[in-house]
C-alpha cells in the first residue's frame, strides 16, 4: 500500500468539495481529491444540477415554448426526441467536466478515483493508496432515495438519476413527489407535451413556497396540461407490460408509460466508516456539523448535502469554501442568513428572505408591493408569459423582508433583491433608482411604487 500525506483531503468532488479544494490549494495549501466515480462534479454535474437545467432549456428552445403566445402551441411538440434532447445534454457535460479538470490541474490538486473510508482519524483508505491529512472534508453529497418496495429499473420505475437513459419520451408520466426536483421534471415533460400527474400527500406542489406564489404555479402548470393530485396516500407501485400503476389507499388506481420516483434523497455515507472517528449521523441520517461546519471532530468538516438541507449546489459550494477557510485560520464570515432559492420549474420561481406566511406567524406589521408579468414590456416582446414580483416589506421602517418572484428570468433577477436586502434597503430604493428599459428587472420599480402607495410614508 503506498502512503500519502497532504494538508487537506477533500472527499467528494460534487461543488462543496471542488470550492474547499480550490480554496485549500489558493491559500497554498497541498490538496488530495478524492472522488469514487469516474467522472469529477459530483451529482450537481452529472445527474443533478447541471443536466436538469440542460434539458430544460432544450425542451424550452425545441419546443420553441416561449413564442407559442405568438405562434401557437403546435409547433415543434411532435418532432423532438429522446436524441435530440441528449446531444445538447452531453456536450453540455462535456465541456463543464473539461472546465473542472482544467481548474484542479491548474490548482494543482491531486485527484485519486476510488472510495475513501477512514481507518483513524487522521489517516484514510483508498483503493492501493493509505492518505495522511492535517484537515479532512466530508462532501460525499446525496443520492436519490430507492427504497426496497418501489421496482426500479433504467426504462418505467426511475429516479432523477435513471431518468437521464431513457431511450424514448413517455407519452404519460406520473412523477411522486410535489417537491423541487419533482415538480421541474414534471413542468418540463409537460412542456414536452407528455400527460403529466403529479402525485403527493400535500395538497400542492412546494409547499415551501410563499402560497401566492405557489397557487400562481399551480395556475400556470395547470395551462400547460399538468395535473396534480394531492392528498393521497399510495399504497403499492406495479410494473405491467407496458407500463406502471400506482394505486391508493381508497383502491383507486392511475397508470402511465413511466414513472418518476422523486420522493427524497439521501446522504451518501455508507462507504466512510465515520464511526471509526467517532461521528454519528442524525436522526435523518446526515452528518451533524456546527456553524463552522466542523463535526464533532474539530478537524473533520463537512458540508454539502451530506449535512442536509438546503441541499442546493449553490449552497453547498459557500459552505465548502468557508470550511476550507475556517480550517486554515483565514478570516471568514457565517453562512449568510438569506440566500436565494431557484426552482427551475416552467414557468421558473425564486425567492429571498420571509414568506408572507412567516411574516404572520412572526407577527411582523408588514405591506406587499406586487407587480404582474402581464405589466411588464420586456415580457409582452418575449412571449407574454405569466408571473408576478412580491415584495414584502416592514409597514413603518420599509425594510425589505421578502422578495418571490415566479416568472420567466426570475432565477436571475432576483440577486438585485438579494443584494438590497443584504444592504438592508428600504423599498423605496427601486423607486429612486433607474431601471434599463424594457427589462424584467423592472418589475421591481413597479412592484416597489405599488407597495408604497398602500403605506403613503413620507421619506
Ligand atoms: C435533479 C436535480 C436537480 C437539481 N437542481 C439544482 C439546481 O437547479 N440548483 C441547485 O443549486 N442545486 C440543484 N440540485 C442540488 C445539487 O445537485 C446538490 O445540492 C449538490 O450536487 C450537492 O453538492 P455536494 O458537493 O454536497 O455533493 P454531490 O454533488 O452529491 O457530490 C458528492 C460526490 O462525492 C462522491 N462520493 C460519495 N461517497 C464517496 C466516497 N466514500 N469516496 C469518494 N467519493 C465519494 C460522489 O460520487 C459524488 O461525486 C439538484 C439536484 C438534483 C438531483
Amino acid at each position: 500500500m503506498e502512503t500519502l500525506d497532504a494538508d487537506y483531503i477533500v472527499i467528494g468532488s460534487g461543488p462543496a468539495g471542488q470550492k474547499a479544494a480550490i480554496q485549500a490549494a489558493k491559500l497554498g495549501k497541498s490538496v488530495i481529491l478524492i472522488e469514487k466515480d469516474t467522472y469529477l462534479g459530483g451529482a450537481s454535474l452529472n445527474s443533478g444540477t447541471i443536466p436538469s437545467k440542460s434539458l430544460r432549456e432544450a425542451i424550452l428552445d425545441l419546443t420553441s415554448f416561449f413564442q407559442r403566445s405568438f405562434y401557437g402551441q403546435e409547433a415543434e411538440v411532435k418532432k423532438i426526441s429522446i436524441n435530440d434532447l441528449n446531444f445538447r445534454l452531453h456536450k453540455i457535460l462535456d465541456e463543464q467536466r473539461k472546465i473542472l479538470d482544467h481548474q484542479f490541474e491548474k490548482n494543482k490538486i491531486r485527484v485519486i478515483h476510488g472510495n475513501a473510508r477512514f481507518i483513524n482519524a487522521n489517516e484514510i483508505v483508498v483503493g492501493d493508496y493509505q492518505i495522511k491529512g492535517e484537515y479532512f472534508l466530508i462532501s460525499t453529497g446525496s443520492k436519490p432515495r430507492n427504497p426496497i418496495h418501489v421496482p426500479f429499473d433504467q426504462e418505467k420505475v426511475l429516479d432523477s438519476t435513471r431518468l437521464l437513459s431513457i431511450d424514448h419520451l413517455p407519452k404519460t408520466l406520473i412523477v411522486l413527489g410535489g417537491g423541487i426536483i419533482g415538480s421541474e421534471y414534471a413542468s418540463f415533460f409537460a412542456a414536452l407535451g407528455t400527460e403529466v400527474t403529479v402525485v403527493d400527500k400535500k395538497k400542492q406542489l412546494l409547499p415551501l413556497l410563499d402560497e401566492e406564489i405557489g397557487q400562481h404555479l399551480q395556475k400556470s402548470l395547470t395551462l400547460i396540461g399538468l395535473k396534480m393530485m394531492g392528498n393521497v396516500e399510495i399504497k403499492n407501485i406495479t410494473k405491467t407490460e407496458d407500463g406502471v400503476v400506482v394505486c391508493f389507499n381508497d383502491d383507486s388506481c392511475i397508470k402511465a408509460d413511466m414513472l418518476l420516483y422523486a420522493l427524497g434523497r439521501e446522504a451518501n455515507v455508507e462507504y466512510l466508516d465515520i464511526h471509526k472517528v467517532g461521528i454519528s449521523l442524525d436522526k435523518k441520517g446526515y452528518i451533524p456539523v456546527n456553524a463552522l461546519f466542523q463535526t464533532v471532530v474539530p478537524h473533520i468538516y463537512a458540508a454539502g448535502d451530506v449535512i442536509g438541507g438546503p441541499s442546493l449546489a449553490s449552497t453547498s459550494m459557500e459552505q465548502g469554501r468557508l470550511a476550507a477557510r475556517h480550517a486554515f485560520g483565514e478570516q471568514t464570515h457565517h453562512f449568510p442568513t438569506f440566500y436565494p432559492i431557484g426552482i427551475y420549474t416552467i414557468p421558473e420561481i425564486s425567492s429571498c428572505g420571509y414568506t408572507e406566511e412567516e411574516l404572520k406567524r412572526l407577527g411582523f406589521h408588514y405591506e406587499i408591493g406586487r407587480a404582474y408579468y402581464y405589466e411588464i414590456a420586456r415580457n409582452q416582446i418575449s412571449g407574454n408569459d405569466p408571473g408576478m414580483f412580491k415584495i414584502l416589506f416592514h409597514a413603518e421602517t420599509l425594510e425589505i423582508l421578502g422578495i418571490h418572484i415566479i416568472g420567466r428570468a426570475a432565477t436571475e433577477v432576483i440577486h438585485i433583491g438579494q443584494v438590497a436586502m443584504s444592504y438592508h434597503a428600504r423599498i423605496d430604493y427601486f423607486i429612486d433608482q433607474v431601471f434599463n428599459y424594457p427589462t424584467y428587472a423592472e418589475g421591481y420599480r413597479i412592484a416597489a411604487l405599488n407597495g408604497y402607495n398602500k403605506v403613503k410614508h413620507k421619506k
